[in-house]
């Protein structure tokens, strides 16, 4: 197999690989538990259960692959974050597999190691929230080590001392790459290790391999890879791994359009992995020139999900223009199982350099009546121009 063509054979034979017991847009930890006992009955993988989580679900780690390097990757420390998981549980599918990608198989299961920790959050994901059960940020915990699954993930790392990292998260749809107005679909972090945002010889081979990961990326998605903010935190993990001498890459799954359940952006980390792989494996991102990552656009918080252009707003005898930006949060609701929205007027004036994932331009539309700007409130608005207009939950009803 030609390697040059690797993205795009991964690409055109995802499907055999797809994991079709789960969905990208929601994951519960008794989904994964089902589908990891059954892969606890394969000679290719160990599967184990590492430790509980606040309220004692079990987390579990994959290994497999017998090669002197070992890489490490977990997903959804975020519960609401779970695109990734999907994907991981992808990857186990594509290497339990026997087809043309065999010698390649061969290959990485030769020259790595594997440590998989899908749903480090498993109590976050219950609620669908950010936070685990006592409402931490695990993600802000990689020095106090309060909770279960941070202490869990850390004493992880020491055990298995992973050259490679790979955290793995989702990131909301407001993000454009760079002021270019396209969504950034997905976007890559090689974690600083201090304020002064140093280069250390770990992070160097993470900006390589991101390199790798955005040259077989940017035929799928022109125009939507991104650089996550580089701005130093030093609770979170990658950071301190990085500070560590481990090599760490941030990859967040973001928006694409017409892709709501974001299974097209769970494909693209499929390829990203594999990828990333294949190079660390073969060492070839060591010929990259590091630099180039700097190319890469920033992550720029440039969209809303509904942008309204041009209303006229009357107060005290006077009239003013302004553009309104309101935001959607996709809310799960554990008790009926359903998703829904609660919307936000996230900024009111000019917002000219802004775009909207859907925008409409109500040029001679005056408010006549609307919810608190605020951004706890809910964006609630009535509009009259040549019709009248409502807007509730951050969708437009017309009259
Ligand atoms: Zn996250």
């Amino acid at each position: 197999m030609e390697r040059g063509d690797l993205a795009d054979q991964l690409f055109e034979n995802y499907g055999g690989y797809r994991e079709n017991l789960i969905k990208a847009s929601l994951i519960h930890h008794d989904d994964i538990k089902n589908i990891l006992s059954d892969l606890g009955k394969s000679a290719l993988f160990k599967v184990e259960e590492i430790g509980r989580s606040v309220e004692g679900r079990e987390i579990f780690s994959i290994t497999f692959g017998t090669g002197k390097t070992d890489i490490l990757a977990w997903s959804q420390m975020h519960g609401d974050e779970p695109t990734a998981t999907a994907a991981l549980f992808d990857l186990l599918k594509f290497f339990s597999a026997c087809d043309s990608f065999d010698p390649l198989r061969k290959e990485l299961l030769s020259k790595l190691k594997f440590h998989f920790i899908p749903m480090l959050n498993p109590d976050g994901a219950r609620l669908f929230q950010r936070e685990n059960a006592f409402n931490i940020d695990i993600n802000r915990d990689a020095l106090r080590l309060e909770s279960n699954e941070s202490k869990l993930l850390w004493n992880y790392a020491e055990k298995a001392d992973p050259e490679f990292c790979f955290n793995l998260h989702d990131q909301n749809s407001y993000y454009t790459s760079g002021r270019s107005g396209k969504h950034s679909t997905i976007s890559l972090l090689a974690p600083p290790s201090d304020h002064l945002k140093s280069i250390n010889y770990a992070r160097e081979k993470s900006m390589q391999v991101i390199l790798k990961i955005e040259e077989a990326l940017k035929k799928f998605i022109p125009g939507g890879i991104a650089r996550y903010s580089d701005d130093h935190e030093p609770r979170s993990f990658g950071d301190n791994f990085i500070k560590n001498g481990r090599s760490s890459i941030l990859i967040e799954s973001g928006y694409f359009k017409s892709d709501p359940d974001k299974e097209f952006v769970r494909k693209l980390n499929f390829i990203s992995l594999i990828t990333a792989f294949v190079s660390i494996a073969g060492r070839d991102f060591e010929k990259i020139n590091y630099t180039e990552y700097f190319n890469i656009p920033e992550n720029q918080e440039m969209l809303f999900d509904l942008l309204l252009r041009n209303l006229i707003l009357k107060m005290n005898g006077s009239e003013f223009k302004i553009d309104i930006g309101i935001n959607r949060k996709k809310k799960y609701d554990p008790a009926t199982k359903k998703f829904f929205y609660s919307s936000t007027i996230q900024e009111v004036g000019d917002l000219s350099f802004h775009s909207g994932i859907e925008e409409y331009n109500f040029e001679n539309h005056i408010i006549i009546s609307s919810g608190k700007i605020a951004a706890d409130e809910p964006a609630d608005l009535v509009l009259t121009g040549r019709e009248k207009v409502v807007i509730k939950n951050g969708f437009i009803i017309k009259d």
